[in-house]
Formats: C-alpha cells, sequence, structure tokens
C-alpha cells in the first residue's frame, strides 16, 4: 500500500510530466472510479490546465484550477505512463492525455480497484471523508513534540495509534514498524506509559525515515513503482520491516513477528522490549 513517501513520489513525479499542460482526453473504466459521473468526469476535465501536484496523507492532490482531483491508490493502484492514448480498461482504470510542448503526456491511473479518482469544487477537497479527519502531516509544522505528547496519551496500544489517520496523517504498517524500531519502541506500548524521550525518538524518527525514504523513491514489494514505471530502493533499507528470522541489524536477535492492532507486526524484542 502506498504510504506517505510513495505517494509524495507519484505525486512529485506526475509533476515533472505533467505540469503546466492540458487535459485533451479524460475517462474511467467504470462509474464506481469515481464520484461523478463518467461523462461529467470527461466534461470537468478536458481543458483544463494542471497548475499543481501535492498530497493530503495518501491521497494524491491533482490541482486543475477549477476542479481538483483527489486520488487515492489504496493497495493495488499506480500511476503510470503510457506511451499514447488507450480507453480506459481493468488495469488502466483512468487515463488521462495531456497536451503541451512535444507529445502528449498519457497518464495511466492503474488498478484503482478498491481506489477512486474524484474531482471536487476548489476548497471542497477538505470534506472529502479521507481528508477532513486527518490528523497533521508529519512535515507540516503542527507536527511537534507537543502535538505527538498529547495525541498519545491514550490507553491504546502505540501501533494503533500511528496507523490511525487522524494521529498523524500519511503512514501506514511498514513506517510504523521502521519508527517503533528506530525508538526502541515495542508496538504493544500503551501509548500514555510512554517517556517524554520515547515520545521526542517517536517524532524524530518518523521525520527521518520518512524522509530518507521518499530519497529512496519509496519502498517496492510487489506493485509500487513510480509514475517511470521505476521501482523505489527503500526496502533495501528497512531494518525489521518483513526480516522475521533475520538478525536484528543493531543486536543480532532474531527479528519476530506478530500481530498487532490487526497487523503484520515486526520486532526486535531486545530493543524493543515490553
Ligand atoms: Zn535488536
Amino acid at each position: 500500500m502506498p504510504e506517505l513517501p510513495e505517494v509524495t513520489v507519484i505525486s512529485e513525479d506526475v509533476a515533472a510530466l505533467a505540469l503546466g499542460r492540458e487535459v485533451l482526453k479524460a475517462a474511467v473504466f467504470r462509474p464506481d472510479v469515481t464520484n461523478v459521473d463518467p461523462e461529467e468526469f470527461e466534461r470537468r476535465l478536458v481543458g483544463k490546465t494542471l497548475r499543481a501536484t501535492g498530497r493530503r496523507g495518501k491521497v494524491i492532490v491533482l490541482d486543475f484550477d477549477d476542479v481538483v482531483g483527489l486520488v487515492h491508490l489504496v493497495i493495488s493502484g499506480r500511476v503510470l505512463r503510457l506511451s499514447e492514448w488507450r480507453e480506459p480498461d481493468r488495469m488502466n482504470t483512468a487515463v488521462l492525455e495531456l497536451g503541451g510542448e512535444g507529445e502528449p503526456v498519457v497518464l495511466a491511473f492503474t488498478r484503482l480497484w478498491l481506489g477512486y479518482f474524484d474531482l471536487y469544487e476548489p476548497g471542497d477537497e477538505d470534506k472529502h471523508p479521507l481528508i477532513s479527519r486527518l490528523g497533521p502531516d508529519p512535515f507540516s509544522e503542527d507536527f511537534t513534540v507537543e502535538y505527538l505528547t498529547s495525541a498519545l496519551s491514550r490507553k491504546a496500544n502505540i501501533k494503533g495509534l500511528l496507523l490511525d489517520q487522524s494521529v498523524v496523517a500519511g503512514i501506514g504498517n511498514i513506517y510504523v514498524d521502521e519508527v517503533l524500531f528506530a525508538a526502541g519502541v515495542n508496538p504493544s506500548r500503551k501509548a500514555n506509559t510512554l517517556t517524554t524521550e520515547e515520545i521526542k525518538k517517536i517524532h524524530t524518527a518518523t521525520c527521518n525515515i520518512l524522509h530518507r525514504a521518499i530519497e529512496a523513491r519509496g519502498t517496492t514489494f510487489d506493485s509500487y513503482h513510480d509514475a517511470f514505471g521505476e521501482t523505489g530502493q527503500f526496502q533495501n533499507q528497512l531494518k525489521v520491516f518483513t526480516r522475521a528470522g533475520e538478525p536484528c541489524p543493531r543486536c543480532g536477535t532474531q527479528i519476530v513477528k506478530s500481530r498487532i492492532a490487526g497487523r503484520g507486526t515486526y520486532t526486535c524484542p531486545s530493543c524493543q522490549p515490553l
């Protein structure tokens, strides 16, 4: 599932490919890919210029001036550049052709089987169910140690709270495990038992790891690729995630896999004692 780093990379790739270009064609495969009628999807996008791209949590924001596209890739979705226009199908669930200097750029939003490409009026995107309840972005100035301390003053386990998009926007299972390993905190710990020092470590690790993951252009296990079809490289830097049975890079103890907050969870029992 693309998390903050992957969505950031995709959003920047789309900008690199298509910023300032005008939509010539737009189509979706099935009505449930978007929140408007397929004809309206086409009508509202054609003739519009891509002014900016961004990210809210795990949602890609495409700013076409008087209409805003919100793309959620969920598990299998990707954005790919196609060599030429192709009518949408089961794989290429939404397709845009953007004209401008040189050859047109065709972008396919592929495999949005659980995801979507919704259209909103500018300013209304805050009402989107996935955006309206988002907590602060880890790269925003609202994401402070003080904020995190108050958000974590609850009895729930720390892993579940960090996965909760209303606590921190954009991070998911991969990066939460890496952050908690870096901070030396067991994912089962009740958040309200964390010390100030531990919360500071979680805060620092969140910023550092997400930053490094973006620099490595994300983590690729299976389906994630950037818009140029390239894989990310951060999987090579993961310390615990998917490394059950391997020695901990810090102390040599075997990494163990368990289930916490309903998700496969990787920890070092020595570095992250309960
Ligand atoms: Zn260890």
